[in-house]
């Protein structure tokens, strides 16, 4: 088998990289280990509007609209932030998933499912892959190989790139619950909830609710008093239970001869919240368009590949390293300061300002805005960390 491009992985970004690779005018292969495309679920579903419409998909995918959230502090305070219009869809992940690879094959994407990548070797400018597919061993030749293949990315292992700088623990349960506030999300905050990120509750169109958290802890263990906090009667109704991880922390470089990574198998995911489909999907698209163009232009050196590097660092880099910045200062804040900012917070110019410039996707805008609103002195305090850590009024 020859393609120009092998793209390892059928999730958000492995579809989205194929699709551009084709439509640049590459012979592309998509290979995926499952059996089924987007299965098994691996994720809240809960994503911008803006990444919705990145994702490419047809408006018929179903999705139920958010338009704020509740933010529950260590001491039990409440904290409504209304964006006053939808902000976010909450949508089931194996449909997106389905619906973005048959996106790829409406493209020219020739695709294999239960093929797991296992290895290459180089051969001149040719990479040879080899793959387990439905129990056999196969070598598939390629020009670009791109690991859009996770957290764990064998093609990023094999290919010698650095390792994502940080990774947290998640699990999560799909559980039947009387939904309060349809347009809400609920989120937890504090060291018992949820050390070192957070926790969650989403409902869905579908009568159920997402609850779920990110630690740096066992989060296995901390998902059940969640739950009896959430809903005490829904710990009994589980519908999906799932366990994952998420990449914080992109490595310093993404591509070698030849071969490329995206999404999570580059730690392109926002630090502040976990959503990796808004920033894995935009530079998927870079990584797909600049593995076409190598291929025609016969140069897929990594000094030709570079391109990429540099083009996502400039669409989403800046994003991404702020938002380790403040996930590193809000790391720091004991349960006492988080009570002590969300209480802050809870005042109508502060929440007008979150509801004007409030984006999920690029939260540097609002904490910015914040920054510099507050006159509240032990606030200034408590994110001053942030500032030091290269925040500034101008943005940057
Ligand atoms: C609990 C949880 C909740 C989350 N909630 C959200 C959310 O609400 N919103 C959001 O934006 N993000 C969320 N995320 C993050 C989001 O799920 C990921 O950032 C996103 O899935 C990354 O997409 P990807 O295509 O890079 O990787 P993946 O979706 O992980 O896809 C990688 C694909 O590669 C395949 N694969 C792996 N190895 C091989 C191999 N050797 N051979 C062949 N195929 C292989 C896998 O089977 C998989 O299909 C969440 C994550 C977790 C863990």
């Amino acid at each position: 088998m020859e393609y120009d491009v092998l793209v390892v992985g059928a999730g958000p970004a492995g579809s989205m990289a194929a699709k551009y690779a084709a439509k640049s005018g590459a012979r592309v292969l998509m290979i995926e280990e499952h059996t089924a495309i987007g299965q098994p679920v691996q994720c809240a579903g809960l994503i911008s509007t803006r990444a919705y419409e990145g994702c490419e998909i047809p408006e018929t995918l179903s999705k139920h609209a958010i338009r704020g959230a509740h933010i529950h502090a260590p001491d039990r305070r409440v904290l409504s932030v209304d964006g006053k219009r939808t902000m976010a869809y909450v949508i089931d992940r194996g449909e997106l998933d389905q619906a973005m690879a048959l996106e790829a094959l409406k493209s020219g994407v020739t695709s294999l499912i239960k093929t797991r990548f296992s290895r290459f070797r180089r051969q001149g400018d040719h990479i040879i892959v080899t793959a387990i597919s439905h129990g056999e061993p196969i070598e598939i030749e390629t020009h670009v190989l791109i690991g859009a293949d996770g957290l764990r990315s064998a093609v990023g292992r094999f290919a010698g790139l650095e390792r994502v700088q940080r990774v947290l623990t998640c699990a999560q349960a799909e559980v039947y619950a009387d939904i309060v506030d349809p347009d809400f999300v609920e989120l937890y905050v504090g060291r018992d909830v949820a050390p070192g990120f957070f926790a969650w509750a989403i409902p869905t169109r579908w009568s159920t609710v997402r609850v779920g958290l990110c630690s740096s802890d066992r989060s296995i263990d901390l998902l059940n008093p969640l739950i009896e906090r959430v809903s005490p009667r829904s710990a009994a109704s589980f519908v999906r239970f799932s366990a994952g991880a998420i990449p914080i922390g992109p490595p310093a470089c993404t591509v070698t001869d030849g071969v490329l990574i995206v999404g999570d198998a580059a730690g392109q995911v926002k630090p502040t919240s976990g959503g990796g489909i808004y920033p894995g999907t935009l530079c998927a698209k870079i990584a797909g368009t600049v593995a076409g163009q190598a291929v025609a232009e016969s140069d897929t050196s990594k000094n030709a590949l570079m391109a990429y590097d540099a083009q996502w660092r400039s669409e989403v880099g800046r994003e991404l390293v702020n938002g380790l910045r403040i996930r590193e200062g809000l790391n720091k804040l004991s349960d006492d300061d988080l009570n002590y900012v969300i209480g802050a917070l809870d005042d109508e110019k502060m929440l007008d300002i979150i509801s004007r410039y409030g984006d999920m996707d690029r939260p540097s805008i609002v904490i910015r805005k914040l920054l510099f609103s507050t006159k509240a002195p032990h606030l200034l305090k408590l994110i001053k960390p942030m500032i030091k850590l290269g925040i500034t009024k101008s943005g940057s």
